[in-house]
């Protein structure tokens, strides 16, 4: 069989090296816009701290990734100046560029031919028996089939933009800061000892207020170091192509269309606050493999077999992540509560988390809780 991937992006090379290392006879080829080791933002977070969701793919490249990362079990939410610890959330965070050459290695060493700086047009490539569209958010795929796959995309209303900053922080924090009519928030993690991912997202109502509509990308970065110094430890916000710009929410009414199927980002993107893309990315990926190795040379019955065992989860995750993106949307309103209680309505506001899976999970964060409340009535 002769696969082409389209995207070098953690979804792309982890499905080729997993149906190459699975089918040593198969051309598994992968096609790569950019050179090895230029790619946007800095680090990526994994909930899991012993990354088991890897193993299902394959145990080697759980133990090559994990060693690498930085792992911690609270998550810190700041609520104007005020940090409420909450423990049970393990989670592992590593560089995008270092993940992404542990997995070219591991896709290069199971056979998989590996093409940079080649970008693929839309029309080409369909000489081969299956396609993988793994080209990321925009997909030029995609939209060149978007009637096909039945692709809707919706513009959010938040602001958002990828920095890294040198400096650590001891777990997962979110920094939410009123500001005008609305308020901004920070998502930042270390990733390296040293080096942490700070998202800095605005609600419109922030937006305005900070007159970051009529800035240059330049005078927000500035504005935003400024705004979050504290948050910051002082230290400049570092661009790496971090663009403000809104967040797209992307699905596929259908997932393949001829012998095109899409994964990743292409086919679904996600907001950060219920999981990351990187992790939903690299499951779509196990999930294809073993579709293909359990429909074997049947490619119709195998792809339609990927989105009929994976579309349940991935609609549950979506659900998820509208609950969320609609919490985010209205964070300055939601900021007016006293600290415990905007806590806890960020932690059941997908309705995923549960009070009695918190008193599981996070019984030093409820107990606290508990003492709160009591005070406070
Ligand atoms: C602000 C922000 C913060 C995020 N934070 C996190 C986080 O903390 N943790 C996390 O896990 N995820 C995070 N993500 C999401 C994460 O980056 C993506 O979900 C993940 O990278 C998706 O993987 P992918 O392989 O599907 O796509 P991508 O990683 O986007 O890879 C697609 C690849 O395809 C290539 N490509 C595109 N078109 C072509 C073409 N025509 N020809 C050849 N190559 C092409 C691109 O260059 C790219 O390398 C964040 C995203 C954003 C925007």
């Amino acid at each position: 069989m002769k696969i082409d991937v389209l995207g070098a992006g953690p979804a792309g090379l982890f499905f080729a090296a997993l149906i190459k290392r699975a089918n040593p006879n198969y051309v598994v080829r992968v096609f790569e816009q950019n050179a090895p080791d230029v790619t946007f933002g800095f680090g990526v977070v994994l909930s899991g701290r012993a990354l088991s969701f890897l193993s299902e793919g394959d145990p080697d490249i759980a133990s090559r990734i994990a060693p690498v990362g930085e792992t911690w079990t609270d998550q810190h939410i700041v609520h104007r100046g005020e940090t409420i610890v909450i423990d049970g959330a393990g989670f592992t965070g590593l560089g995008r560029v270092t993940m992404l050459s542990i997995l070219r290695d591991f896709a290069a060493s199971a056979g998989v031919d590996i093409h940079f700086n080649h970008r693929v047009a839309p029309d080409a490539h369909e000489d081969c028996d299956l396609l993988v569209a793994a080209d990321g958010a925009n997909s030029a795929f995609r939209d060149a089939h978007a009637a096909s796959f039945g692709t809707r995309v919706v513009d959010l209303l938040n602001y958002f933009a990828w920095y890294g900053v040198e400096t650590s922080y001891p777990s997962h924090t979110l920094t939410f800061q009123p500001h005008g009519a609305g308020a901004f928030c920070a998502h930042h993690y270390r990733y390296r000892p040293n080096m942490s991912t700070f998202v800095a997202e605005a609600d419109p109502g922030a937006w305005n207020a900070a007159g970051m509509h009529a800035m240059d990308n330049e005078e927000r970065r500035l504005f935003t170091q400024a705004f979050f110094a504290e948050a910051l430890h002082g230290k400049p916000l570092i661009s790496n192509r971090s663009f403000w710009r809104r967040w797209r929410l992307v699905t596929n009414d259908r997932w393949s269309h001829k012998n095109i199927v899409l994964i990743g980002d292409a086919l679904r993107t996600a907001h950060p606050s219920i999981g990351s893309g990187t992790r939903l990315a690299m499951e779509d990926s196990i999930a294809l493999w073993r579709a293909l190795r359990e429909g074997g040379r049947d490619l119709a019955s195998a792809l339609a077999r990927f989105e009929a065992e994976r579309k349940p989860i991935r609609e549950r995750l979506n659900n998820a992540a509208v609950a969320s993106i609609a919490w985010y949307e209205d964070m300055a309103a939601r900021m007016a509560m006293p600290s415990y209680d905007f806590v806890m309505d960020y932690l059941l506001r997908t309705g995923v988390m549960t009070p009695a899976r918190l008193e599981r999970d996070s019984p030093d964060f409820m107990r606290r809780y508990h003492a709160w409340k009591a005070g406070s009535a």
